[in-house]
């Protein structure tokens, strides 16, 4: 009997695995293969992550992981000349302004709306326990136009979500953190000696952000076992069992690191209540289309990292990234290949359209992008992820403590996963870690309680 069953072989899973060297585990997927959201199909010379594209270099987690799977040393940095982000407004590209002379100099805001911007270190503080909306407290400090035309975007391009629903304490734990510290978000940048830029640089791995899953997985070895998909839990008089259809697993400790409906569903008979909060965790649908172009199809060839959508534009996707700019060893040598995110929560219903009208979709966002095209796509390939990305949608924060309050009551069981301690593939990879050292204290207290006097 494994010591430990670790429900779901995502990143989250596979990271928490990885942690626990010297402890009898084993890993159990539902799919073929593990993985989860983080894969890559290699398709005529090209790297395709058919979800994420890499992570931000900011979590030591995500560095101690690199290492212990040897791959520190061949990590691969998006390239630097590829930092300009776009913001499609007004029918044109603005060059997104992340320093205050960008800022002053930019057409993407009215001169009032940055007049408003500038009030807002004189602003007091936002009321006291309340689970404000993204939406309503940059309208609140900034103004509604920087909701539209700056972070509404953001949002979109890294929560697929809308500002209105997400839950800025839950989502953007750190921006809350600084009002609440410092009053003020300028006077935060200050303190911090940091401007608006994004923290951190995206990197990932020379066969695409698979290969990062991938050598989790073969680092496991048989202590993975695929198509297995977990159908129930239950709890014994020394632990808990894992039922199966093949099957069932007894094991000291339990780690979910499934998706919040698959958790909801294996705790229904346990915890009534936590199974509930599990349920309230919605997840935006999202749809990648990826194509391949010869240079020069269009009238302006893209240059920088890529391009998302202010709210309000007719575009009909959420934006754009410039892979063959950010990862050249990614495309074929005079080629663009261009990765077009479409759903999400701004337009859920877009990742439900039939192929063709899909594709018309992403080449007229082309067009608004990039002007006239010349030539047909030398590859196409839309990926699909219906459940793609947990909102953490106002009250997050309750829900999330439910689960962990439900973590204390059960010895033994332990939860994982996007929808928990954030999104990125480095959050799901820090969450791993703290897991595992948790599952170790508890392996070891039992341990001890058993050796007891
Ligand atoms: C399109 C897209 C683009 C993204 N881009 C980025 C990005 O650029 N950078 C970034 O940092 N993050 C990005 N993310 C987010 C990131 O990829 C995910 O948050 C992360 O991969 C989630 O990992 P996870 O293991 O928590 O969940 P999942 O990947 O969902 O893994 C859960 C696993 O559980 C398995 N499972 C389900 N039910 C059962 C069952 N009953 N029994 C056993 N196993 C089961 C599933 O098959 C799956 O393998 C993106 C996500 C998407 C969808």
């Amino acid at each position: 009997m494994p010591r430990v069953v670790i429900v779901g072989g995502g990143v989250s899973g596979l990271a928490t695995a990885n942690c626990l060297d010297g402890v009898d585990l084993i890993v159990l997927e539902a799919a073929a293969s593990a993985g989860g959201n983080v894969r890559t199909e290699h398709i005529d010379g090209r790297i395709i992550d058919k979800g994420p594209n890499g992570w931000l270099n900011t979590a030591p987690a995500m560095d101690r992981m690199l290492s212990r799977l040897g791959l520190s040393d061949v990590v691969v940095q998006a390239n630097d000349k590829a930092h300009t982000r776009w913001i499609y407004a007004d029918g044109k590209m603005h060059p997104a302004p992340l320093t205050p002379s960008a800022f002053f100099s930019t057409s993407l805001l009215p001169w009032w709306a940055k007049l408003r911007v500038l009030i807002e270190p004189f602003l007091p503080r936002g009321p006291e326990g309340v689970d404000e909306s993204v939406a309503q407290f940059v309208a609140r400090r900034l103004g509604q136009k920087f909701v539209d035309r700056m972070v509404g975007p953001m949002v979109a391009g890294i929560h697929a979500a809308r500002p209105e629903d997400l839950s800025l304490a839950s989502a953007f734990p750190k921006m809350a953190e600084m009002e609440a510290q410092y009053r003020s978000l300028f006077l935060a940048m200050l303190a911090k000696k940091r401007g608006g830029a994004p923290a951190g640089q995206l990197q990932t791995l020379p066969q695409g952000a698979g290969q990062l899953t991938d050598t989790m997985a073969t680092r496991l070895g048989d202590r993975l076992q695929c198509d297995t998909a977990v159908e129930g839990l239950s709890q014994t008089k020394d632990g808990w069992r894992v039922h199966t259809a093949g099957g069932d697993f007894d094991a000291e400790a339990v780690v979910l690191a499934c998706p919040a409906p698959v958790q909801a569903k294996l705790m229904r008979g346990l915890d009534a209540g936590v199974a509930e909060a599990l349920d309230e965790i919605p997840y935006a649908p999202v749809t990648v289309v990826v194509s391949a172009w010869p240079s020069g199809t269009f009238d302006q060839a893209p240059s920088g990292f890529g391009v998302l959508a202010a709210r309000g534009e007719r575009v009909g996707v959420l934006g754009t990234l410039f892979t063959s700019e950010t990862y050249p060893n990614q495309s074929k040598s005079g080629e663009i290949l261009l990765r077009t995110m479409v759903g999400g929560a701004v337009h859920p219903a877009a990742t439900k359209l039939d192929h063709q009208t899909l594709l018309g979709r992403v080449y007229d966002a082309h067009g608004l992008f990039f002007g006239k095209r010349r030539a047909e796509p030398t590859m196409v390939r839309a990926y699909h992820h219906p459940a793609g990305i947990p909102q953490y949608t106002v009250g997050h924060q309750s829900r999330v403590g439910a689960v962990c309050a439900a973590a204390d009551r059960f010895g033994g069981l332990f939860f994982a996963g996007n929808h928990l301690g954030g999104i990125g593939v480095k959050d799901c990879v820090t969450t791993g870690e703290q897991v595992a050292a948790n599952v170790r204290a508890w392996l070891e207290l039992t341990a001890a309680t058993e050796d007891g006097p």
